[in-house]
């Protein structure tokens, strides 16, 4: 019997693994994303630093400016509420001498920049808000919004954060300036120069079980007979496992093991990225 050729035998192998990446692939992306990673922008990331283009952007009729106000989003409230912008002329008689305009991306051909309007001492009073919308925190109604709407609100509320959180150079203290559209800071001290990214901190929440038995826990000022799921920050020179063992060991005294990656979502509130994890209690 004549001997298979090794050449067919490779490609044979090659679409085998193909087909088998392309259907973990699939499986991956069957998943539904978490509440607060489903804003459908494209980023376009490649083309921020292009500020002619960021220009015809913003003269377009159709373009949307979503306005943060210290911490709190531009929302349309009622039963059904939803996110609320502004016309790119009417944000740019709203800015003050450093509260740029950041770019978001493009959605059904449609872009969305966020401002930061906390230099404002009352909205309510500003005749070019009036009737638009009203400033409210985004975790008391993001499960009301549409998952999009919601998702694009937490983005643009995390760059406001980091943007006022980013004033001056951690390096040497300087005054920092927005380039990119607002995805970096570039120190204004020419003798230091130093670049600064938006930061997104991870943090971990876990389930940990035992049997049908799952750990929950509360905090004091929470209403009656509400239960979370244990989360906390990770520790610099933590990895991520590490973090949520010793969480659920300092909250509750329960050692575990078997922790396993579940799915992530942003959390800004203020600037995490949040890492589910399920876990075994042993203890
Ligand atoms: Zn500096």
């Amino acid at each position: 019997m004549e001997k298979e050729p090794v050449v067919g035998t490779v490609r044979e192998h090659l679409n085998r693994t193909i087909a088998d990446h392309a259907r973990l692939c699939q499986f991956s992306l069957m998943r539904r994303p978490n509440y607060y990673d489903q804003s459908g922008l494209d980023r376009m990331s490649e083309r921020r630093s292009d500020a002619a283009w960021i220009e015809r952007l913003l003269a377009a009729g159709e373009t949307r400016i979503m306005p943060v106000w210290r911490a709190r989003n531009f929302v349309v409230s009622g039963t059904a509420p939803r996110a609320a912008h502004l016309a790119a002329e009417v944000a740019a008689t709203l800015v003050d001498g450093d509260g740029h305009l950041v770019f978001l991306g493009i959605k059904d051909g449609i872009a969305h920049f966020s401002v930061d309007l906390s230099h404002i001492e009352n909205p309510a009073e500003v005749p070019a808000l009036a009737g638009r919308g009203k400033f409210v925190e985004l975790r008391s109604v993001g499960a009301l919004l549409s998952r999009d709407e919601g998702s694009i609100l937490a983005y643009a509320r995390a760059l406001a954060h980091w943007h006022r959180h980013h004033r001056f150079c951690g390096k040497c203290g300087a005054p920092t300036a927005m380039r990119e559209s607002g995805h970096l800071r570039v120190c204004t001290d020419s003798a230091c120069g130093a670049h600064h990214f938006p930061r997104t901190d991870p943090a971990v929440i876990m389930l940990v079980s035992r049997g049908d038995r799952a750990l929950l826990g509360r905090k004091p000022e929470w209403v009656k007979d509400m239960y979370s799921a244990l989360a906390g920050f990770v520790e610099p020179g933590e990895s991520l496992e590490a973090a949520v063992a010793r969480e659920v060991m300092e909250e509750t005294g329960v050692v575990v093991s078997n922790v396993r990656y579940q799915s992530s979502q942003p959390w800004p509130f203020p600037a995490s990225l949040m890492l589910g994890f399920y876990a075994d209690a042993i203890s």
